[in-house]
Parts: C-alpha cells; structure tokens; sequence
C-alpha cells in the first residue's frame, strides 16, 4: 500500500472515531440490563421475600402470572410512590385495568420516579386527560371479515387468540382488545377464525396475537397451531408476545419443544428499552433461538422512554447480542389513554438518521407509521433522494456528503445479447 492511501485511510479512520464519540458517552447513562443484574437481583430477593416465593415460584409462569402486582397499597411496599400518585393510581385502576409481573417490577429502579420501566407499568394520571383519542383508532373493528381475525393486506392476517397479557402496558396500542377480564377468545371464535383462512388460499402467513398468545398455556396454543399447520396454503406462522422481556418464565423447553413440530415458526416480541434487555430475557430468547424460531421485535416510539437517538441505538444493539433482529419501530398510534406516550414523526425520523451508517445495518428496524382506518403501515425514511434528473441523482449519504449518482436505464439482457450478436455479424 501506498504511504498516500495509508495515510488517506487514518485520516477517515480518525474522521469515523469523532462520528461515534458522542454515542459512547451516552451509552455510559442509559440504564442496561445486562448490566444491572446486581441491582436486579437484590431487587428481587426484596419481592420473593416478601410474597414468601421460593426460587422454584419465582421461575415458574404460572406463579408469576397469578402474583402479579395490581394494588397500589401492594405495589408501594416496593417502590417509592407520592402521595399524588397513590391517588393517581387508585383512580385510574377504576378506568383501566393494569397488572405488573413480579419480575417486571423487579426491573424498577424504586427510587426513580421516571424510571421507563415504571412509565410503561405503572398508570398515570395523564392516562385520564386524554378523551379526544379513540379507542379503536386503525378501526380494526371494520377489518374483521370473520371469527377474531383482522385482515388488511392480500396474503397475510391476524388472528387474535386471548386478551390476557402478563403486564398491561401503559402504552398498550391494542387497550381496545385487552379489555377489563382475562380471557381467551372462545374457543368458536377461534374455530370461525380457522375457517376463514381455511377457506381463503391466498392466506399463506398467520400471526398470532393478542394479548398475548403465550400467557396461554402449552396444550391450548398447540391446539391453534396444529389446527393451523393442517392448512396447507399456510406457509408460515408468527406468533407475538412480550413475555420474553415481561415474564421471560414463559419460555419453557416444553414450550420450545412444542413449537419446533411446527416450523416454520417466527417469534415477534416487543421490547422498548435496553433495560428490559436482562440476563433472563437473554435465556429466553436463546431457547427460542436453541429451537430454531428467529426472533424480530417491534418497539413502538415512546415519549419519555425511547424517542432518543442514542437511547434507540443502544436498545437496538442490546437486542442483536441476545438473537432478537430489530423489524419495526412503531409510531405511537393516537390510542385513547395513550396519549402523553405519542412522539413528533420528527423524533422517529432523527432515530432513523443516526441508524444507518452509524450501527449494523442489522440493528436498523423499519419505521413504521400506521395509517388511519387500517389503510396499512407506511414506511417512513429520512430524505436519501434529495433529488432527481433525466439520468441522474443527487443522493445524501449517511453522513450528509452530496453525490450525483449516474442513472441509466436498465434493458434486456435478451437485447444486450441480440444487440452483440448484430455486432458480431457485422464484422
Ligand atoms: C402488521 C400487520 C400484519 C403483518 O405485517 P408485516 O408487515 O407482514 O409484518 C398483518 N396483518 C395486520 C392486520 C397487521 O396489522
Ligand atoms: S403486551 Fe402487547 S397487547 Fe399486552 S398490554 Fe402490552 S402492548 Fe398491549
């Protein structure tokens, strides 16, 4: 190599160092999972001591879906509440209903009072300022051609197979399906639901959802999806649940080994900030993994929480080291109770900015924003094409450098060829 190109090299090697300093720093002050297991640990020895759990409770789901927190007097034996959100808490418990996994608020730093765990589990009194948004604002309730399905695009669908949830998020996006009881869809609705795919082949990918379907237990979710896999035009089946970082207790090998008769199978889960990214999170999801189910997730942009650059690279990082790929970053729709969680576009699109070039691309999720009436989700990029001419364009890169980038028409290789071939005779 030249002493001209090395030097060329160090000088963009040290122009790619100062692109990053500012990310480094911040990363120090996001709270980690990973990197709190201590704090995590003492927390939880707190709660399983005085819920008088054993190591064996606490790592089985069905104890911690049964000793979820949804009392103010309980939940303020275990963080720090004001009077005012004592009182907050109590009366929004009478509008919407709310529940906290013991390992969830094991994530809680008690003493914060902005903590984004506690913002997405714990209600708000802002939650009642809001009565101009609609319950049902994408009008899934026009998109259900039958059973508890919802259809909005050609070849794929919902299918909706409970309303329980292991934690009700505070910025829940589907407050209309949760409902106020637990319970899983009847089992006819269901069988409607498994008709209709039935009955219309074009159907070749299935979600399943919710609630969440893994607050389900083994036998009944076998069911669905073995009734699912008789159908031979379904090619795929999704499954989505947030208990992989709400009760990752959940993920047992009997689920796993379940799962793995009936690929291909894909998990999507929901993860909103690297602090929900634990050890046990990671155990879980390398099951999944272990299984041979790929893991994408869906975060949904949240004010106070994660519509930061730096917070957004962090999460999306965190989550490729535990086998989860970053899919979509939801804008926050207008959901009635919501609406102190909803976020500027501005926000989604400065996140995007500094993905893309700055980390894996494997790290960058698609930004999503979801159009009104279940017109269908709508990527949303910051400005690559600043413009174009008859055969050019002018393109930004990652790093705002301007370049005209030439742009011929594409033709034929059947005519390329013919074309040579003419050349050749000529000669
Ligand atoms: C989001 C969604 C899907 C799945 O969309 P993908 O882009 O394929 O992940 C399917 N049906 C409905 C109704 C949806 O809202
Ligand atoms: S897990 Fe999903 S469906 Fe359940 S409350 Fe949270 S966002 Fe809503």
């Amino acid at each position: 190599m030249s002493r001209n190109k090395r030097e060329i090299a160090l000088s963009r090697a040290k122009e790619l160092k100062s692109r990053i300093a500012d990310y480094l720093e911040a990363r120090k002050t996001i709270p980690k999972g990973l990197e709190s297991t201590d704090a995590i640990r003492k927390r939880r020895e707190n709660i399983m001591a005085k819920l008088n759990a054993t190591e064996e409770q606490w790592n089985d789901w069905h104890w911690q879906l049964k000793n979820r927190i949804k009392d103010v007097e309980t939940l303020k034996q275990y963080i720090h509440l004001s009077l005012r959100e004592v009182r907050a808490i109590a009366k929004v418990s009478k509008v919407y209903r709310w529940a906290i996994s013991p390992y969830y608020l094991s994530l809680i730093d008690p003493e914060n009072e902005f903590d984004p765990i506690k913002l997405m589990a714990v209600p708000s009194v802002l939650e009642l300022e809001d009565k101009a948004h609609d319950l049902d604002p994408m009008g899934e309730e026009y998109t259900n051609p039958a059973g508890n399905i919802t259809r909005r695009y050609p070849d794929r669908l919902i299918m909706n197979v409970t309303n329980e949830c292991a934690m009700y998020c505070r910025h829940c996006q589907r407050r209309r399906n949760i409902g106020e009881k637990d319970s899983a869809s009847p089992k006819d609705l269901i069988q409607a639901s498994l008709d209709y795919i039935r009955e219309n082949p074009e159907i070749r990918d299935v979600l399943i959802t919710g609630g969440d379907p893994f607050t389900l237990g083994d036998e009944s979710l076998e069911w669905i999806i073995s009734e699912l896999r008789k159908i031979e035009h379904v090619e795929i089946i999704r499954l989505g649940s947030r208990t992989l970082v709400t009760m990752p207790q959940r993920v047992t090998d009997s689920l796993c080994e379940m799962l793995k008769k009936y690929h291909p199978i894909y998990v999507n889960t929901h993860v909103n900030h690297p602090m929900e990214v634990t050890e046990e999170a990671k155990a879980a999801c390398e099951k999944l993994a272990l299984a041979g189910i790929p893991i994408g997730n869906q975060t949904v942009l949240l004010n106070g929480i994660n519509n930061d650059k730096y917070v957004m690279r962090c999460l999306n990082q965190e989550l490729l080291k535990i086998r989860v790929r970053p899919y979509y970053l939801f804008h926050a729709k207008k959901v009635r109770g919501t609406a102190h969680f909803n976020t500027s576009i501005d926000d989604g699109i400065e996140i995007m900015e500094y993905l893309r070039g700055y980390t894996s691309g494997l790290a960058i999720p698609y930004y999503i924003v979801n159009a009104p009436l279940g017109m269908g989700k709508t990527p949303i990029l910051p400005e690559y094409i600043v413009s174009r001419g008859k055969d050019y364009f002018m393109l930004r890169t990652w790093e705002g450098k301007m370049l005209k980038y030439e742009n011929t028409p594409s033709v034929k290789l059947s005519k390329l060829l013919s074309d040579r071939y003419k050349l050749e005779e000529k000669h």
